[in-house]
């Protein structure tokens, strides 16, 4: 069998080259992608090869992908958490954390060989308990499409540019909408892979409160404790869950 092939977005620092580690450890060939060279010697000594990528552009994802090739495994962890909250910081955290997500998954989806697996580094800030009973009716919606959860994520930022975000149910956080969406993407992924002969997983992970750049010194976990659970789903044996939702390796609910 040929070696599997792992691809680990924001793999320079923090969770992330945690999770390159230890993929590498376990036997992958990891490809870690950092925004900007300076990141290069990290995912180097994470014994993983560098690539650019930056999650908000098309030209870069579409860089990655023709670069990598097929690949088994796609660990989406490049995230933001910005200071402030108004539209430009809605839309910025939404297009890294949500659309960046969305658009890395969605051009590599195409070359993930059989028994491949779609990682979401989520957060518990993500729960559902973050929107109305209303949004979240929509947001868990078995028929939700990703057309749909796009227009319904843009009317975050619409909302809260018109200032009418908490009235129509939205937390101020723009972390927390990014994040329900990611899990909400999670699901529609799951379902829409359902019949695919390759027999793809897909699931979110909450990694826990984590001493890295976004968590801060005061975080209870090391980056290694906050990879376990993220690592595991990307190493699910066959047969595995998909569209579901874990924090230390366990279902949590939406
Ligand atoms: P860090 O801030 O340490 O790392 C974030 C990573 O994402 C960096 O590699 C960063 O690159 C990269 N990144 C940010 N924006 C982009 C972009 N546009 N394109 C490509 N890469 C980008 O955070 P963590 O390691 O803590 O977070 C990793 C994941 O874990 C995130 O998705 C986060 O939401 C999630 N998480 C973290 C928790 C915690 O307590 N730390 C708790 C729950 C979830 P660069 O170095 O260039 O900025």
């Amino acid at each position: 069998m040929s070696q599997r092939v792992a691809v680990v977005t924001g793999a320079n620092r923090g969770i992330g080259v945690a999770i390159a580690r230890e993929l590498v450890a376990r036997g992958l060939r990891v490809v870690g992608t950092s925004r900007s060279p300076d990141g290069k010697a990290a995912i180097e000594e994470a014994g993983a090869e560098h690539h650019l990528l930056d999650v908000t552009s098309d030209a870069s994802v579409e860089r990655l992908a023709s670069d990598v090739g097929e690949l088994d495994v796609l660990v989406n962890n490049a995230g933001t958490s910005m200071n402030g909250f108004d539209a430009n910081v809605a839309r910025e955290t939404l297009d890294t954390n949500y659309f960046g997500a969305l658009r890395v998954t969605e051009r590599l989806l195409p070359a993930l060989r059989d028994g491949g697996r779609i990682v979401m580094v989520s957060s518990m800030m993500g729960e559902l308990s973050s929107v109305s009973p209303e949004l979240r009716a929509r947001f868990s919606s078995s028929t939700l499409t990703k057309a749909e959860l796009a227009l319904l994520l843009e009317s975050f930022v619409t909302d809260v540019a018109a200032g009418t975000h908490a009235k129509r149910g939205w937390p101020s956080s723009c972390y927390r909408v990014s994040k329900v969406g990611m899990n909400a993407l999670t699901r529609i992924y799951a379902r829409e892979l359902e019949g695919d002969p390759r027999r793809i997983l897909v699931n979110a992970a909450s990694p826990g409160w984590v001493r890295t750049r976004m968590g801060g010194a005061g975080a209870p976990r090391s980056p290694e404790e906050g990879a376990r659970t993220p690592v595991w789903l990307a190493l699910l044996p066959g047969g595995g869950p998909t569209g579901g939702f874990f924090h230390d390796e366990r279902a949590i609910s939406f």
